[in-house]
């Protein structure tokens, strides 16, 4: 195995350092670990654009609601290397909570309007400390590029938008969602989900698929596209809805009337676990 791990700040930078002046472009990819395919795609892109690629596994914290679903978030850090490794990135960077936290904080990145809706409302402070520790990485890192998933929309909404507000030398790149045949989106949380729970947690996929096809069928109107995926995700008895909301695709703010393209997004609990997924949704031109 080539790759190595790295759990200290001041060691991954003598790496990045050495990498730079070896000419090589940096790519960075934040994850929180227990890497599946969709991380697998963004350490591949990286791959292709950058010659040296951290990828970055700390399960953080303060962008948790509560110590229960921080204690039970997975965890697999000898298996992330091998998978980082067989998908040749350079570098795993995996600091404790203590690295990365070591006194009582004090400093953190405050996120406005981008922030408020749908994720921001049903996890107050999760942003907040998703923005912060993002803006700690890429001090740390100090990559050309990072690289981020569509799957979770709304947060690279926020980091484009820190990123812009507060002058960080990176390009931020999107990648698509990686889904399982049944259109279920990859996420680290689907490890927790029994047999018949992963076969509900396929609703959110079948209600934004839903949606996003009344809108390319000429629906204009979010509480009808709404109502109807309200429909679907009704017909599976073991799944709460938690929102199911129509976004303007840059801000992320609701909205009352369909002109453009614009982010679907829901979140679902199946059982004890919260899963999250989200499709463009594309009008016909007029
Ligand atoms: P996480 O480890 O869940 O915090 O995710 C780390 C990065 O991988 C984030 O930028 C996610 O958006 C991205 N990611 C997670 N799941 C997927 C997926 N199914 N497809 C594409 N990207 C993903």
């Amino acid at each position: 195995m080539s790759t190595v791990a790295v759990p200290t700040i001041a060691d991954l930078r003598r790496r990045v350092r050495e990498a730079r002046r070896r000419g090589l472009v940096i790519g960075a990819v934040p994850t929180m670990g227990a890497l599946h395919e969709g991380h697998g795609r963004l350490i591949e892109r990286a791959r292709q654009e950058c010659g040296f690629v951290v990828v970055t596994v700390f399960v953080n914290p303060t962008q948790f609601n509560g110590p229960a679903d921080y204690s039970r978030y997975p965890r697999a850090l000898d298996a992330d290397l091998a998978f980082a490794d067989a998908r040749g990135a350079d570098v795993v960077f995996a600091p404790s909570a203590e690295e990365m936290y070591p006194r009582p904080r004090q400093t953190f990145v405050e996120t406005g309007e981008v922030a408020e809706f749908m994720e921001g409302r049903f996890r107050p402070g999760h942003f907040r400390g998703v923005a912060t520790v993002v803006a700690k990485l890429l001090n740390i890192v100090a990559p050309d590029r990072a690289y981020f998933g569509q799957k979770d929309a709304q947060q690279v909404a926020v980091v484009r938008r820190m990123v812009d507000d507060l002058n960080f030398p990176v390009e931020i790149v999107e990648v698509g969602t990686v889904r399982e045949s049944d259109g279920l989106a990859l996420s680290s949380r689907n490890a927790r989900l029994g047999a018949e729970q992963r076969r509900m947690a396929v609703a959110l996929y079948e209600a934004l698929d839903a949606a996003r096809k009344q809108i390319a069928g000429g629906e204009r109107s979010p509480a009808e596209v709404k109502r109807c995926a309200a429909e679907v995700l009704a017909r599976y008895s073991g799944v709460r809805t938690e929102y199911f909301e129509v976004a303007d695709p840059v801000r992320l703010t609701p909205l009352d009337h369909i002109e453009g393209p614009v982010r679907l997004a829901g979140a679902i609990w199946v059982g004890q676990t919260r899963l999250i997924d989200n499709m463009l949704g594309v009008p016909p031109a007029r």
